[in-house]
């Protein structure tokens, strides 16, 4: 290497290029690529278009970056999924990170295509990237079958690589009920009862998202153990439990609603009973991880927070013994115990 290739911003350079690799990926997983190439031998760019019904110029294009990626293997035979294509982009992988992908293309994309405007404005641009306001963040996702499905399975991908980590940062043994609040389809619900045969989960969601779930349905032992109740968060009565779960929840609101929703929450939770955050937890100086600094770039009306932050939150709330468990996965866990009243 010379000596100016040696102080090249290799950093800088890959971030400038960046956005190119995201929708290469984007791309590939919307064509379905990786299921084609799965379990098949190395396929000809010819043969991949054909099937796929695209360009064969611009297939083997697409190709040969994704091999340039690292997410496919070129030989004189043709192209093959890594295994790391096969086990994560696939759609059907018990693993797959499908869904959030193609969220990550027709939702997050043009959100961050209009993200100078955001920053000035600082607000988030679904006007400019979709043609009409966002009331509710829900709302607008659930407004068609479509939407609804693609913003389930990616909240599923997530939930399901995550599960285990967040299930087992803390013994959770002691607790024989638990109501995920905003559990969608139910995924961290399902691992929590493998991992602990004597608790029941409630998974309480939106009307739309209950009336959805049975897609996301596994089989297997102890699936009786999760029910799912249908409710709005800030209005219904929330259903009785020990251990309460918000899992990527607190960062979507305003304090306002974080207001009403901690408010009964802490209501409903006896003294003894516990209340499991799962989050990313910022560092102090807020600017670790990036995957969580570069989130909050979509602009919904929440945020992301410290540990410290999640502390003084929950503390306000009247809940005590806040402990936090950095899991080195995709979501972080906050544990706290709801105080005994004060005499
Ligand atoms: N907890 C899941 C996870 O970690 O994968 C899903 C997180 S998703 C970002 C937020 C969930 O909160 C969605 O399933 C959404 O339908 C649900 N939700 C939003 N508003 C709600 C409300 N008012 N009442 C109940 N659930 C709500």
């Amino acid at each position: 290497v010379s000596e100016s290739a040696a102080k090249l911003p290799s950093k800088i350079l890959e971030l400038m290029d960046g956005f190119r690799a995201s929708k290469a990926l984007f791309v590939a997983s919307k064509l379905k690529i990786f299921d084609h190439l799965k379990d098949k031998g190395p396929l000809k760019a010819v043969d991949i278009a054909d099937e796929v019904g695209t360009s064969v110029c611009g297939t083997e294009r697409l190709l040969d970056a994704c091999a340039a990626l690292g997410l496919l293997e070129k030989t004189t035979q043709g192209y093959s999924n890594t295994d790391s294509a096969n086990t994560y982009l696939t759609s059907d992988g018990e693993y797959s990170l499908h869904g959030y992908i193609i969220h990550s293309n027709d939702h997050l994309w043009p959100l961050f295509t209009n993200l100078e405007s955001a920053v000035k404005e600082g607000s988030r641009q679904n006007h400019r990237a979709f043609g009409k306001k966002a009331e509710d963040l829900f709302k607008d996702y659930y407004h068609s079958q479509e939407v609804k499905q693609r913003f389930m399975a990616a909240m599923h991908s997530i939930a399901h690589l995550t599960a285990r980590d967040v299930a087992t940062a803390f013994d959770l043994s002691q607790f024989r009920s638990a109501c995920d609040l905003g559990g969608c389809t139910g995924a961290l619900a399902h691992e929590l009862v493998q991992i602990y045969p004597n608790l029941k989960v409630t998974v309480f969601d939106l009307p739309e998202v209950i009336a959805n779930t049975s897609y996301f349905q596994p089989s297997g032992q102890h699936t009786a153990q999760v029910t799912f109740v249908s409710g709005d968060f800030f209005k219904d009565n929330l259903p009785e439990a020990d251990l309460y779960i918000l899992s990527r929840v607190l960062h979507d609101w305003p304090d306002e609603k974080i207001h009403v929703l901690l408010s009964k929450v802490s209501a409903v939770c006896k003294p003894g009973s516990a209340l499991l955050v799962a989050e990313i937890v910022l560092d102090e100086q807020k600017t670790h991880p990036p995957r969580a600094v570069l989130q909050s770039l979509s602009m919904t009306e929440g945020k992301q927070r410290s540990g410290s932050e999640y502390k003084q939150l929950l503390e306000k709330y009247g809940f005590t013994n806040v402990q936090i468990k950095i899991t080195g996965n995709l979501l972080d866990a906050v544990l706290c115990i709801k105080k005994n009243p004060s005499p």
